[in-house]
């Protein structure tokens, strides 16, 4: 399978695995290594986390929900946005959802892989 290059370097498209989002990659080590470790898989994607649901979150990152565990679906919304307020471990982390007026709307603990970083969340 051939890849599009752009100015000599390898700019593969990714597929996250968590939130399905697509993303091209930018891949400055060496291309025979990369593909290596991260192979298409059978269906023809790649699949690779995006840096929102991979990267390590903290204490008032913002996050969005991606997903809703059983026990949570009567409070929490799929979409929901949330800021971190307590770590409890790599993977779960106290979430607080506010609502317009600044009250909280909910505030419980989600696992990772039901929360997707945002970097920059938009303040409306
Ligand atoms: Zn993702």
């Amino acid at each position: 399978m051939a890849l599009a290059g752009i100015g000599g370097i390898e700019a593969p498209y990714a597929t996250c695995p968590v939130c399905k989002s697509t993303f091209r990659l930018r891949v400055t080590e060496n291309i025979d290594s990369w593909e290596e470790r991260f192979p298409v898989s059978a269906d023809g994607n790649r699949y690779i986390k995006c840096f929102g649901c991979w990267k390590d979150l903290k204490e008032f990152d913002v996050v969005e929900v991606l997903d809703v565990p059983e026990t949570l679906q009567d409070l929490v919304s799929k979409g929901d946005m949330g800021t971190i307020v307590l770590v409890h471990n790599a993977h779960e982390f106290e979430v607080e959802s506010v609502n317009g007026n600044g009250s909280t709307k909910w505030q419980c603990a989600l696992p990772r892989e039901c929360l997707r970083y945002v970097p920059n969340p938009s303040t409306c």
